[in-house]
């Protein structure tokens, strides 16, 4: 463990970040360098607890009381090697993780919980600052050859595990570069870019064959993947807007989340000159509570909106947990981002009734009702509560209320995998209903975490390993991670 009573003896301190009023003028990341020795006091606070909670607070299993320990001594390459065998890319989560595993640390019962993100973050850059980030080479060769299409959080970490293993592996991905929705959703103010291209180069050395703009069922139809490859993993991500059904939904002016966060990133990285949505003056609204919500507001900021207001149908949460979510839960607890700090009113329990316009079609406004919410047959359901219907205004509406699923193109259809009627894939144990394709990240288990999807990716490459040798040494979460890593030289 760290420090016998560094719980004690350190209070929670995370970095300083830049003024508002100064990041809202750039895309940068806006957290400031974390001092060594602050950073040692914060990994003295774990104490080793008999049951770490963590470790299943973490969709990965990460064993995070053995890094926090090997940061309090500074051992640099032995914190490293423990976040790498169940992570395949701490530099991801470091920097953009909710951290469950925050919400399930023992000391968070009474006190701040360790900053295990925070932690994770500085391990993974200092592991390439000091080199132990290398290209690794496959010691086997199988023969066998996966394709994995989509190249997000969970079709890279498939691709990942399964070049290790041994397999050829191509990634094609319909976009010019590789992501998902680390490089075309999240913004650079979370994520800049350089950190994905930084791994993607390490994973090429290794021998993963990337094959970009390449749109599977379009560019390459499915049969010929199934035929030229010994098994597929698909992880095309669930990026299907959901739709707010209401009246003037389809004015100038109301747009998916998604429509304004894909290009500004693609602004920032210079493949396109200018994002054909602005915000510039205008009085956006974001509809939607969630993280893509949070993400329009730090955009809208940055672009110069005139006012930004969020409104979110459910009640606005508390400030403490309730005795209806105790720990080891997660918290559902009022979160403040990044991007709300730097300025939007916050708007709880309305519901959106209609958008309105002018002569030009354009959205000038929009219909809101206050809600009251109330328990009736053991759930929560919500009541208009009379005489409160009003028009705020609006030149700009984002709508970020979440996505119905993978896109409705056929793809699923052609590799002959079946669906369930809410549009997700069936699959047991990762293996869909074709016996040579495999699933992972939020295409199968709907729009989620970055960290889920990492998770994903790792336990497909488990089964179409199995599937193709008939057993497996991949790593699985729950079944000695760290054992099993050594032994594969990862
Ligand atoms: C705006 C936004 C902000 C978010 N912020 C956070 C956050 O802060 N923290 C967090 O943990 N999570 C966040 N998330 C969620 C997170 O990004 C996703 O859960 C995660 O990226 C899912 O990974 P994935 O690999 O399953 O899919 P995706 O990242 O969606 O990747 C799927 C990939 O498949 C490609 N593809 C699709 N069809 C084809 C085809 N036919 N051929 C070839 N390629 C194809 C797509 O182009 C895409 O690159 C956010 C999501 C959004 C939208
Ligand atoms: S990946 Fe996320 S949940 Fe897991 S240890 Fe890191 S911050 Fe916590």
């Amino acid at each position: 463990m760290g420090a016998k009573e560094g719980f004690i003896l350190f209070k929670r301190e995370l970095p300083e970040t830049r003024k508002p009023e100064e990041r809202i003028h750039d895309y940068k990341e806006i957290y400031k360098p974390f001092d060594g020795e602050k950073l040692n006091h914060q990994a003295a606070r774990c104490m080793d607890c008999g049951i770490p909670f963590c470790h299943q607070g973490c969709p990965l299993g990460n064993i995070i009381p053995d890094f926090n320990d090997a940061v309090y001594r500074n051992e640099w390459e032995e914190a490293f090697q423990i976040l790498r065998s169940t992570n395949n890319f701490p530099e991801f989560t470091g920097r953009i993780c909710p951290a469950p595993c925050e919400g399930s640390c023992v000391l968070g019962i009474n006190k701040d919980p360790v900053a295990i993100e925070l932690i994770e973050k500085n391990i993974a850059e200092k592991a390439y600052e000091l080199g132990f980030v290398k290209p690794k080479m496959p010691t086997v060769k199988t023969g066998f050859k996966v394709a994995v299409i989509g190249s997000g959080p969970a079709g890279l970490a498939a691709a990942d595990q399964l070049n290790q293993a041994g397999h050829e592996v191509t990634l094609f991905e319909k976009d010019k570069k590789v992501g998902g929705l680390l490089r075309y959703g999240i913004p650079d103010f979370k994520l800049e870019k350089w950190v994905i291209d930084r791994r993607v180069e390490i994973m090429e050395k290794e021998g993963v064959i990337f094959s970009t703009g390449t749109e599977v069922g379009f560019n390459i139809k499915a049969e010929n993947i199934l035929r030229n490859f010994d098994a597929v993993v698909l992880s095309t991500g669930a990026q299907q807007p959901r739709e707010l059904k209401i009246k003037g939904s389809d004015l100038k002016g109301v747009h998916f989340a998604m429509e304004f966060l894909g290009k500004q990133n693609q602004v920032i990285a210079g493949e396109i000159l200018s994002n054909p949505i602005s915000a510039e003056g205008k009085h956006v609204l974001v509809i939607g509570g969630g993280d893509t919500g949070s993400d329009c507001i730090g955009t809208s900021n940055r672009h110069g909106a005139a006012s930004i207001t969020q409104l979110e149908l459910l009640p606005k949460p508390p400030k403490q947990r309730t005795v209806l979510n105790p720990w080891p839960e997660w918290p559902m607890t009022l979160k403040t981002s990044s991007s709300h700090e730097e300025g939007a009113d916050r708007v709880f329990s309305v519901l959106t009734k209609e958008f309105v316009g002018n002569e030009k079609g354009e959205v000038t406004g929009l219909v809101l009702v206050d809600l009251e919410w109330k328990e009736q047959n053991g759930r929560m359901q919500f009541v208009e509560i009379p005489g409160t219907s009003r028009t705020i205004p609006c030149d700009l509406a984002f709508i970020a209320i979440g996505y119905a699923g993978p896109a409705q193109n056929g793809l699923l259809e052609a590799f002959g995998v079946q669906t369930f009627d809410n549009s997700l894939p069936k699959s047991k144990d990762y293996q869909s209903t074709n016996k040579k394709v495999f699933l992972a990240g939020d295409m199968r288990r709907g729009q989620s975490l970055v960290v889920w999807a990492i998770s994903e990716g790792r336990e497909a490459a488990f089964k179409v390993d199995e599937f193709l040798q008939g057993s497996s040494a991949l790593p699985r979460k729950d079944e000695g991670y760290y054992e099993v890593e050594q032994h594969i030289h990862y």
